[in-house]
């Protein structure tokens, strides 16, 4: 066997995400209602909609963490959690899924690192877990990464000793260990004290400039502005419009938009 190196983020690469009519319930209660949803490689998109909308749970169900009743998602043309047959899709196994679950990244709006692993071994956990890499070769790549969030000096602290801001910037190492083709934020910096905000944009900001696919729940507005390639906005379960940052958030074409932006603005 030959010996498994941390690779550098250069060769990662971004992945295409597709949301194929996904409807998801619980009882009677219509939380995801036929959405589709196309993201390209490198591609930001930046998901609005008020509280309750199904915004987590479409990155729940992106993530295979919540099954659809019907519909399905795909990343790189590979369906999550069911397999093509013919023109069936069957159930995979756990073991699949968690494989596929390994190609993309998750963030937080609360951090949810291991409070009893340094911080250095809360981004080399993972690659270790899954046989990726040998434990110095982990090692090696998380001291890489939290030098990318600028935590170079942090490695041997614990999770209760760091700033909420700085706890986010490590979760986000921690997700670019598994060398992800998309990560998906759910409200990452909703948590934060509004002066530790910028610090985690700053470092979402650079994922987005180097060509990672990304899936953003924020109310930031401005930085959807920004950084966004796609503005997303969700309501009751239903895309109601989607596009470039200056159509949804400068003249947006629904009521129900801009009555959310009016209120978020
Ligand atoms: P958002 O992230 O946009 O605030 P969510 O996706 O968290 O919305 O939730 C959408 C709706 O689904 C909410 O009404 C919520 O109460 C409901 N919901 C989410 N998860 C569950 C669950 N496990 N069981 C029952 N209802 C749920
Ligand atoms: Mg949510």
């Amino acid at each position: 066997m030959t010996a498994k190196t941390a690779d550098t983020l250069a060769d990662v690469e971004a992945a295409t995400v597709e949301v194929h009519d996904v409807h998801k319930w619980y009882g009677t209660h219509r939380v995801l209602d036929g959405v589709d949803l196309t993201v390209r490689p490198g591609e930001v998109t930046v998901v609005l909609g008020p509280s309750g909308s199904g915004k987590s749970t479409l990155l729940r169900v992106i993530n295979h963490l919540e099954k659809p009743e019907i519909g399905y998602v795909s990343v790189n043309g590979e369906p999550i959690g069911v397999k093509r047959q013919g023109d069936r899709l069957k159930e995979l196994s756990e073991r699949a899924i968690l494989a596929q679950r390994g190609r993309i990244g998750f963030v937080f709006q609360n951090f949810n690192l291991f409070p009893h692993l340094t911080v250095l071994d809360n981004v080399a956990a993972a690659p270790v877990a899954t046989g990726r890499l040998g434990r110095p070769e982990a090692q090696e790549l998380a001291r890489e990464l939290l030098g990318r969030v600028g935590l170079a000096d942090k490695t041997g602290a614990y999770p209760r000793q760091l700033s909420g801001g700085q706890q986010q910037r490590v979760a986000i190492a921690r997700a670019l260990a598994l060398r992800p083709g998309v990560i998906l934020f759910d409200e990452p910096t909703s948590a934060l004290d509004p002066e530790l905000v910028g610090e985690v944009l700053a470092v979402i900001r650079d994922l987005a400039s180097s060509g990672t696919t990304l899936v953003i729940v924020t109310h930031e507005i401005g930085f959807a502005r920004e950084i966004a390639d796609r503005v997303v906005f969700i309501d009751g379960g239903k895309i109601i419009e989607q596009g470039p940052p200056s159509e949804v958030l400068d003249s947006p074409r629904h009521e129900r938009t801009r009555d959310f932006l009016s209120k978020v603005l």
